[in-house]
């Protein structure tokens, strides 16, 4: 049997108290995929023979989602302990059997590490019995007059060991509850070498925004179209993107504002959901005569609930009359207070259907609407 070199431990065994969320912070998502996720998919698996993963119990599911994403890597379950300590531990027990040379152990919390680390790692340990990444953080901790001019230096993850001293030492120690593996080894064990500074640890939810360096922004667009009949037996109370126009007024189960009402599906659909019927069904009393704007701020909320900001938003309305050019910019300015976005990324057009069919023989209004959402903040 070939002989087992290079091995990884990752600890995801952790609750997270001070990230102050339901799931522990190696579970949450970003676009999709979680901080361990996020982390695997980057790694260079071809420097690792095999991955063991710590996990509690209750949390199981997440390795078996993980195993499915990964389905040729040879990932490893591993129960997490009490504490940080006892978890590593547990994983290096698992690991003796296949009679490692080199172990890393990493922190699912520091999903940023580059293969070029751990790359690095891998060669120290070549001739050294350790490889500990630490950065000299710019900031100072002043602890006495002669301490005024050190930087701190902070330790990251992984670690690297020879997998012999790391397990020997985990097995003699007296400690409790290291808070990494480094302590364990003795200090002549000990040698440093230069980690990242964007190898970062997330430990508050605002963490979370060191993800935006490293994940490409979404752009999506959506489509939306509606049409509605003119009642000619009236001679006011049209409203068009929530602008009151002296004309005669539409025909709907709601308020009848197919300008908004495009928009909203122009919405729904960037975000990949059903149309406004689905939402807002004319057979449900509760919408009758309903003002548009209450479907609108509904879209807005759902773009602000999937974490989109609106880019661009191009209105198009169909009609031999009224003339939607009399009030472009009163409809912009309301829209735009409606969707708090800027004015300057609305467009309003109209067209008429040069006297073509029923919107040309004057019946109905139809509009358009092309939107365009990202998820990173312009
Ligand atoms: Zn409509």
């Amino acid at each position: 049997m070939k002989k087992t070199k290079n091995a990884l431990v990752i600890l995801a065994g952790g609750t997270g108290k001070r990230f102050n969320k339901k799931l522990p912070k190696q579970f949450n998502e970003i676009n999709g995929i979680n901080l361990i996720d996020f982390f695997l998919n980057r790694l260079d698996t071809n420097n690792f023979d095999i991955i063991l993963i710590v996990i509690k119990k209750s949390y199981h599911r997440f390795f078996e989602k993980i195993k499915r994403s990964f389905p040729n890597k040879q990932l490893i379950y591993v129960e997490a302990g009490k504490n940080r300590q006892v978890s590593s531990f547990n994983a290096l027990k698992k690991l003796k059997q296949y009679n490692p040379n080199k172990v890393l152990i990493h922190d699912a919390a520091r999903p940023f590490c580059s293969n070029k680390l751990t790359a690095k790692i891998l060669k120290h340990l070549d001739k050294n019995i350790s490889a500990i990444p630490y950065i000299v953080s710019p900031d100072r901790k002043v602890i006495s007059k002669q301490d005024f001019n050190k930087n701190l230096k902070l330790i990251q993850t992984p670690q690297g060991f020879d997998f012999k001293t790391i397990f020997k030492s985990h097995f003699k120690t007296k400690m409790l509850n290291a808070k990494d593996d480094s302590v364990l080894i003795s200090k002549k064990e000990l040698s440093f070498i230069k980690g990242e500074k964007l190898n970062v640890k997330i430990t508050y939810p605002e963490d979370l925004n060191y993800f935006k360096l490293f994940l490409k922004p979404i752009y999506k667009s959506g489509i939306g179209y509606d049409i509605h009949r003119i009642d000619t037996n009236t001679k006011k109370g049209l409203k068009l993107c929530g602008v009151k126009i002296n004309f005669n007024k539409l025909i709907g189960h709601s308020d009848a504002d197919v300008g908004i009402h495009a928009i909203c599906d122009s919405i729904f659909g960037a975000l990949s959901m059903k149309d406004i019927g689905y939402y807002f069904s004319n057979k449900d009393t509760k919408w009758k005569n309903k003002n548009s704007e209450y479907f609108l701020k509904f879209a807005r909320n759902k773009l602000k609930e999937k974490n989109f900001f609106i880019v661009n938003l191009d209105i198009n309305f169909i009609c031999e009359k009224p003339n939607i050019n009399k009030y472009r910019k009163q409809m912009i300015s309301k829209i735009s207070s409606l969707l708090k976005i800027s004015e300057k990324i609305i467009s309003i057009k109209a067209t008429t259907n040069e006297k073509i069919g029923f919107i040309g023989d004057g019946l109905g209004i139809a509009a358009e609407s092309i939107v365009q959402i990202t998820n990173e903040k312009i």
